[in-house]
């Protein structure tokens, strides 16, 4: 995650102290002084900052409508910077979508302790937002649909039947017989080495598949891609 932090505030002598505070911890800071400005940077910008400390008293617009507008196509966290109780009200009272707020005058160490903690909640957030939005594998039966990550893989029907069948029950050993008796119904002729070139198969699609998502080169090194072969037994999912 970027560790820039984007100061919008008038003051500046209040910035230049929290812009200090924020570079001896190892942040980036970054400082604008009208709302206006801001929103237009960050609606441009393809590196947003990993957070915003907004002043309320902004000498354009107020910070409350900075984060209202900025809520409108962003979710960067926002630490208020507030120097009256009534503001204070309006951040608890209203859903305008700030992460946290501080009174001035404040301590710059107090800040970005703050700032600290809106991170770290950020990142656990994201993780389980990635973890729960973008599984590895999916399967899609009705639609008759493999996705490895984030692509549909292009399989034959039996290559999909046979993977379907691997998944759906993940680290159930399956033999060979019984592979066949379900992938391959109505195909009596059916012999060992289909299951096996079926799964050479597909664990070619998924490398592939694997490859294309991270972008990197071929490493050429053979690996199970979550099929795994138990030696003389039969196959299991077991995607790690
Ligand atoms: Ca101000």
């Amino acid at each position: 995650m970027s560790k820039s932090i984007l100061i919008i505030e008038d003051e500046v002598s209040i910035a230049d102290t929290l812009a200090y505070a924020l570079k001896t911890d190892g942040f980036i800071p970054q400082h604008l002084s009208l709302g206006q400005q801001a929103l237009e940077l960050l609606r441009t910008t393809t590196t947003p900052p990993a957070l915003i400390v907004l002043d309320i008293g902004l000498p354009d617009i107020s910070g409350f409508d900075v984060c209202r507008q900025l809520r409108q196509f962003s979710d960067t966290p926002v630490l208020f910077l507030t120097a009256r109780n009534d503001e204070i009200d309006r951040i608890v009272g209203l859903e305008i979508g700030a992460d946290d707020y501080v009174s001035k005058p404040f301590s710059p160490r107090e800040v970005v302790a703050r700032i600290r903690a809106i991170l770290r909640r950020q990142q656990g957030k994201v993780q389980m937002a990635a973890d729960t939005a973008t599984p590895r594998f999916e399967l899609k039966p009705q639609e008759a649909r493999i996705i490895a990550y984030g692509q549909t893989l292009n399989l034959t029907r039996y290559e999909y039947l046979l993977l379907k069948t691997l998944m759906e029950s993940p680290g159930h050993l399956f033999s060979r017989a019984q592979l066949m008796e379900i992938v391959w119904t109505n195909a009596p002729d059916t012999l060992d080495r289909t299951v096996d070139a079926h799964v050479k198969c597909l664990r070619a699609k998924l490398r592939q598949a694997r490859l294309n998502s991270t972008g990197a080169a071929d490493d050429a090194e053979a690996t199970d891609e979550g099929i795994i072969t138990h030696r003389g037994m039969g196959y299991s999912w077991s995607p790690a």
